[in-house]
C-alpha cells in the first residue's frame, strides 16, 4: 500500500460547501485535504452553471456561480489547503486506533482523524455515448476524462463533442498528439468562443481535422483501438483511431457512497443538527448530501452547517484542547492566520 497523507480534515467534495469548511476549520488550525472526481473546484456551481448569476449569496446582490467559486478559492488560500482532483473516492474504512482511511480510485490513501462529504449530488460520471461495443475499449482507448496527457502523446486522438471539455482538450492534445480529429454533429459550438477560432484556426493550416458527424462505429481488437467510423453528411469516413475521447456531459449518481456503511435515507445521509455528524462518529455530512428536518438545498445552508461541524471536528482532532468562540473582526490571532494581522 503507498504511503498515506496525513491531513486532519479529509474532505470528499470540493463544491462551494467543502471549500468553504476549510475555511472555517482553517481557522481552528486543522489542516484539509479535498479529493474531486472533477478536473477543478466549485462542483454544482462550477459543472453546472457557473456564468448563471446566483442573487442569495449573504452579502453578494449578484453573484455568477463560477464567480462565488473563485472567490472561495481566494479565501480558502491563505489555509492551504491540498486538492486531489480527478479522483473518485471508492473507499472509507474506519482504522482500529481511531480515525479514518481513504482511497481513492487511483489506489492514493489518505488517513485521518475526521472525514467530512460534502458530496452535493454525489459524484459526477460521464455519459457513454450509444457506440455499439465502446466498452470493450473503455479505459485502454476510451476514456472520459484526461488525467494523465501522457496517454496521448503520439496517439491517433479523436475527440467527439461541442462544449468546453471537448475543445480545450482538442487544442490541449494537439501539440503532442500524432493526429486530432474532432468530431462533432454541427459546425456550432457551445464551447467559448475563443477555442473554436482557434481551432479552426488549426484546421485552416491542417493541423487538425474537424468533421461534422457522429462516432457509429469502432473498430480494434483486444480493447485496443485502431480506427473509428465517422458518419457525416457525405456518408461514412473511417479515421485512423487510437484514442477516443467523448464528452457527452455528466450526470450526477451516489457513487460508492452507499458502500460506507453510513446510514442513508433516500440516497442522503441523516445527520443531527448540532454537528451534522453522521451514523458514525467523526464522519461528518454537510451541503447537499445530507438531510434533518427541515433541510433546504441551499449554499447558504451548507456554509451554516461547516462552521457547526467545525466545532465538533476540533474536539476530536485536539482533544481536551478549549474551543473559543472568536469574531475575525476582532480576534488578532485569528487575523494572523489569514495574513491581514
Ligand atoms: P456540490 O456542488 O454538488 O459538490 C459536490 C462535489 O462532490 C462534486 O464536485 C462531486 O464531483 C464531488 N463528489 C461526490 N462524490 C464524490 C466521490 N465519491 N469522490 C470524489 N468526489 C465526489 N443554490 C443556491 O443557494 N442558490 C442558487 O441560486 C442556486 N442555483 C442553482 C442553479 C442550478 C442550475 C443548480 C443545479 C443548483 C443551484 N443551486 C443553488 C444549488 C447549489 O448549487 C447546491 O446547493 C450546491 O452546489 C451544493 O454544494 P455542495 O458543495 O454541497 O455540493
Amino acid at each position: 500500500m503507498p504511503e498515506p497523507t496525513r491531513p486532519d480534515i479529509l474532505i470528499i467534495g470540493a463544491g462551494p460547501v467543502g471549500l468553504f469548511a476549510v475555511f472555517e476549520l482553517g481557522l481552528f488550525d486543522m489542516k484539509c485535504h479535498l479529493i474531486d472526481i472533477l478536473d477543478r473546484p466549485g462542483g454544482q456551481c462550477a459543472e453546472l452553471y457557473p456564468e448563471k448569476p446566483i442573487y442569495d449569496i449573504p452579502g453578494y446582490p449578484l453573484i455568477s456561480a463560477q464567480g462565488l467559486v473563485d472567490r472561495l478559492m481566494e479565501q480558502i488560500a491563505p489555509f492551504k489547503p491540498g486538492f486531489s482532483f480527478n479522483r473518485m473516492v471508492t473507499g472509507l474504512e474506519k482504522l482500529d486506533g481511531g480515525g479514518f482511511r481513504v482511497t481513492t480510485d487511483e489506489n492514493e490513501v489518505f488517513e485521518a482523524k475526521v472525514v467530512v462529504i460534502a458530496a452535493g449530488g454525489g459524484s459526477f460520471q460521464p455519459k457513454r455515448p450509444p457506440i455499439p461495443g465502446i466498452e470493450a475499449f473503455e479505459n485502454g482507448s476510451v476514456f472520459y476524462s484526461v488525467r494523465r496527457m501522457e496517454e496521448f502523446r503520439d496517439q491517433d486522438v479523436m475527440i467527439v463533442g461541442g462544449g468546453d471539455s471537448a475543445l480545450d482538450w482538442t487544442l490541449n492534445l494537439q501539440p503532442i498528439a500524432r493526429s486530432v480529429t474532432l468530431v462533432h454533429r454541427r459546425p456550432e459550438f457551445r464551447a467559448a468562443p475563443d477555442s473554436v477560432n482557434k481551432m479552426y484556426a488549426l484546421q485552416e493550416m491542417k493541423q487538425l481535422e474537424f468533421l461534422v458527424g457522429q462516432v457509429t462505429g469502432l473498430k480494434g481488437a483486444d480493447g485496443r483501438l485502431s480506427s473509428a467510423t465517422v458518419k457525416g453528411p457525405d456518408g461514412d469516413t473511417e479515421v485512423p483511431c487510437t484514442r477516443l475521447l467523448p464528452f457527452f456531459g455528466l450526470t450526477m449518481k451516489l457513487g460508492p457512497i452507499a458502500e460506507w456503511g453510513l446510514n442513508l435515507h433516500e440516497n442522503l445521509i441523516p445527520v443531527d443538527t448540532e454537528k451534522f455528524e453522521t451514523s458514525v462518529p467523526g464522519i461528518f455530512a454537510i451541503g447537499d448530501i445530507n438531510s434533518y428536518p427541515g433541510k433546504l438545498k441551499l449554499i447558504l445552508s451548507g456554509f451554516h452547517e461547516a462552521a457547526l461541524m467545525t466545532q465538533a471536528a476540533k474536539r476530536i482532532v485536539s482533544p481536551g484542547e478549549r474551543v473559543v468562540f472568536q469574531y475575525t473582526t476582532s480576534s488578532t490571532s485569528l487575523q494572523k492566520k489569514l495574513g491581514v494581522a
